[in-house]
Order: C-alpha cells, then sequence, then structure tokens
C-alpha cells in the first residue's frame, strides 16, 4: 500500500470527478489499467458499511479505479462516478488538494502500451479510461475513436480536443450507432464500463469481425 498525495479534485460531468495524483516513485502504469484504493471512513458518516469495522471506529472500504490520464509522467488521474448511497466514491469525491489516499496496483492486463490505433467503447466512467487511451493514441501519431453509449459525457473539454486533434468522438444512445466505425477496422477494441454494458459491447465489436477486443467489467451495478 502507497500513500499518494491528491493534486486535485475537478467536477468533469454529472456525479463525476477526476483526482489528480501524484505519481510515486517508481510506479509506472497504462491507460486501462486500474488502482486499488483503500480508504478508512469515519464511522460517524453513518454510510454503508460492508467493509470492515477498525479498531479506531472508521470502516475500511476498497474499490478499483481505472487511469484516465495518457500516461502516469510525474501525476496520473482516476475518474470517479458515484451515487449519494454510495461509500468510497462519494468520499473520494469529497477529497481536496493536499489531502493523502491509499493506493495499491496498478492491476489488470487490458491496457494501452502506445501502439497501433485504438477504439475504445465506453459507459459511464468508462469515459475515463476511454479519454486515456485516446489522448495516447493521438500522441503516437495512431488513430482512436471513442463511443460514448449514454448522454452528456463527462470530460467533455478532453473529448472536444480530442476531436480537433483529429480523433472521432461518437455519442450513441444504440451501440448499433457504432458498427460503422468498428466495421473493417484491424484497431484493437477497448470496452470500458459495467457488467451488461461490458457483455453488450463485446457482442457487438464481435459481430463486426474486430479481431482484438479487450474489456473490463467495472461489475454489476
Ligand atoms: C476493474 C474495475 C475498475 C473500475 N474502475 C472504475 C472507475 O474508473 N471509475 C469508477 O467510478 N468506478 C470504477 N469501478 C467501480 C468502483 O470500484 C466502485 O464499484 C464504485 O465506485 C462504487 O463504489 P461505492 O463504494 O461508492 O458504492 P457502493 O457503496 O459499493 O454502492 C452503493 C450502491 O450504489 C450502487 N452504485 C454505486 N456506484 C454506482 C454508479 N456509478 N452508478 C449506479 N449505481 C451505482 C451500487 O450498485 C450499490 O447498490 C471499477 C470497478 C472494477 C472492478
Amino acid at each position: 500500500m502507497t500513500a499518494v498525495t491528491v493534486e486535485a479534485v475537478e467536477e468533469v460531468g454529472t456525479r463525476t470527478v477526476a483526482l489528480t495524483l501524484e505519481t510515486p516513485g517508481g510506479f509506472d502504469a497504462e491507460p486501462g489499467q486500474f488502482l486499488l484504493v483503500r480508504a478508512t471512513i469515519d464511522g460517524s458518516e453513518e454510510r454503508r458499511s460492508s467493509g470492515n469495522r477498525s479498531e479506531t471506529g472508521g470502516v475500511e472500504e476498497t474499490g478499483y479505479y481505472t487511469l484516465s490520464s495518457p500516461d502516469t509522467d510525474g501525476t496520473m488521474e482516476i475518474t470517479v462516478e458515484y451515487v449519494p448511497e454510495g461509500t468510497l466514491a462519494p468520499w473520494l469525491a469529497e477529497r481536496t488538494a493536499g489531502d493523502e489516499i491509499s493506493i495499491e496496483g496498478p492491476f489488470g492486463d487490458v491496457r494501452y502500451t502506445g501502439e497501433g490505433d485504438a477504439v475504445v467503447l465506453a459507459e459511464g466512467p468508462g469515459i475515463g479510461p476511454a479519454v486515456g487511451i485516446a489522448e495516447r493514441a493521438r500522441e503516437g501519431g495512431h488513430d482512436a475513436t471513442v463511443v460514448f453509449w449514454g448522454e452528456d459525457p463527462p470530460h467533455r473539454d478532453r473529448l472536444d480536443a480530442l476531436e480537433a486533434d483529429g480523433a472521432t468522438v461518437l455519442v450513441v444512445e444504440s451501440l448499433d450507432e457504432a458498427v460503422d466505425s468498428l466495421t473493417g477496422s484491424d484497431a484493437t477494441v477497448y470496452v470500458f464500463g459495467f457488467e451488461s454494458f461490458v457483455r453488450d459491447a463485446k457482442t457487438v465489436a464481435e459481430a463486426t469481425g474486430a479481431a482484438d477486443v479487450r474489456a473490463e467489467s467495472f461489475g454489476p451495478r
């Protein structure tokens, strides 16, 4: 477990914040990989308590959060979507610059190492790794496509900058709208979101003949 300093917390969408974290010495990760965040949350906050009650009366909570920065040079970022009845995510959203949080990792085999064109299918907080991967791809001169399923994607500024830089950004009501972007492309397809989205997105991508589909599920909603 490593303590890292929160450098900034920015609201980037509806009930969604981006936390910029100081990258610890010797730490290296690629967009798409995730961190384990561990926090002892004050028991007086009266939140759900699935975690273990600590000796100080707080409740230890853990959660996984995926990198949403293109790299981890100096700082790195996670993007957190929270619901008010949640535990760890709203606590993370309340952090401020200078706070410390504990992390472990990185974890995960689904990662973009900067090689080749990338298409990313995302929902909810999956937009985090989608922008991180697309930015890294564009930095390397590769094609990047972000397909966000839903309305009003977080990280609108970064999506606009990506589009201005030549990336394709689609905000869709149905994944069928992404078929044209997938068909005939030899890009690696990445999928990030909750369980049912990941299942549907993999099915759509594989049906278009995509040869390499890499998905990370954020679990059930
Ligand atoms: C590999 C992996 C990567 C992940 N990466 C990210 C990431 O980058 N960003 C991110 O925000 N989350 C990510 N998650 C999910 C995250 O770890 C937590 O599950 C989530 O933040 C909920 O934490 P919580 O303790 O606040 O809510 P809980 O206390 O666990 O949930 C309370 C209730 O609210 C529901 N709920 C919680 N969050 C949401 C939501 N966003 N929408 C709808 N219902 C919800 C829960 O199902 C539950 O019923 C990832 C999960 C995995 C497994």
